[in-house]
């Protein structure tokens, strides 16, 4: 139960309202919501003490998720999240590009797909370090050197920077590295250990779709998360396994209405994992800025036939640059716009 309190309630009638909710055991979590006090009960709440509280003249409205989440429900939060990305605003009606290499194999390598992706008008700037490989004869990355390469190519280029996290141990280097955004994949989406433990480390999460979660597990996997202090929350679709084998997954827009109606969070489509299919990236990124998509993930390479890992699905750098393009377009058509990049860092 999320209890929205009328704005201007003083705030030694909030407190009376949640000492009287915990007095009878019920443990509560507060909003950061400026515009109103807001409320949510953790536990379950008897009916008799629901009705008391609900007849509270400052109780404005009561809203039931329709999931077990609380912080993350639309209810508990009036506006949409802005998450700040290094500087990036994602979310709020500013689209974000996120592009990058899926590994970061080299100095040269990630230097140049930052480059692409800082010319064809991305903001941010993914590599991976640390990579979740079906095979454990296939390339694991560089780990920490990675994450060392990343960042000084986001240095050089004005990209905040976003890598996959997979082991709570690995936390340190991505807080020495400076990483602005912990990218959670989609086969840790329900490591609850990891969820728990980078949850209090002050950076925005960008937390994938588990392969084949619901997007109720989905929702519960961010409120692991916001429950554990982190509210900064991007949601990636980036599809799901269904049946259907000509793609390597299928994308799911469904969720961009769907979740505005649940979830107070930016959500960013990933259609490089979805379709896996270069040629056809550049659509479903189209479609999903025109459904609400609050941004797009996508893998770039300078020579994807080099690639150490997805280059098979890796965007060449003219199809990035027409890509970005067409989300500055389908942003406007949706009342919004493509977000700004960084300045560049000044020369010497
Ligand atoms: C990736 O972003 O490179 C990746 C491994 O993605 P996912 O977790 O969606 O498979
Ligand atoms: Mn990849």
């Amino acid at each position: 139960m999320i209890l929205r309190l009328r704005p201007g309630t003083p705030e030694a009638r909030v407190t009376a309202l949640v000492e009287h909710l915990e007095a009878a055991g019920v443990r509560t979590s507060r909003s950061p919501e400026r515009g109103r006090p807001i409320v949510a009960t953790v536990d379950k709440v008897p009916s008799e003490l629901r009705a008391s509280v609900v007849a509270w003249p400052e109780v404005e409205a009561v809203v039931d998720p329709v999931g077990e989440w609380r912080r993350v429900d639309r209810g508990f939060f009036d506006g949409p999240t802005v998450v700040d990305v290094g500087g990036v605003p994602v979310g709020g009606g500013s689209i974000c590009v996120v592009a990058g290499p899926c590994s970061v194999e080299n100095p040269d390598q990630v230097q140049e797909a930052a480059a692409i992706a800082r010319r064809s008008g991305a903001q941010l700037l993914r590599g991976g370090a640390y990579k979740p490989r079906t095979s454990p004869y296939a390339f694991q990355g560089l780990g920490r050197e990675g994450l060392h390469l990343l960042r000084e190519a986001g240095d050089a280029h004005g990209m905040p920077i976003v890598s996959e996290i997979m082991d709570a141990a690995q936390l340190p280097a991505f807080l020495d590295h400076g990483v602005d955004c912990l990218q959670v994949g989609a086969r840790n989406m329900q490591n609850f250990t990891l969820l728990k433990s980078i949850a209090g480390a002050r950076r925005p999460v960008l937390l994938k779709r588990g392969l084949s979660a619901t997007i109720k597990e989905w929702l519960q996997s961010a409120e692991y998360l916001a429950a554990h202090g982190c509210d900064e929350v991007i949601l990636c679709e980036r599809g799901i396994r269904t049946f259907e084998p000509a793609t390597r997954n299928t994308l799911d827009l469904t969720v961009l209405p769907l979740l505005q109606q649940w979830s107070h969070l930016p959500i960013v489509v990933d259609p490089s994992h979805a379709a896996g299919i270069p040629g056809l990236i550049p659509p479903l990124a189209r479609a999903a800025v025109a459904a609400g998509a609050d941004g797009l993930a996508v893998e770039v390479h300078p020579r994807p036939e080099e690639a150490k890992s997805d280059g098979g699905q890796a965007l060449l750098a003219g199809e990035l640059a027409g890509l970005v393009a067409d989300a500055r377009v389908m942003a406007a058509v949706t009342g919004r716009h493509l977000a700004s990049q960084l300045p560049l860092p000044s020369a010497g």
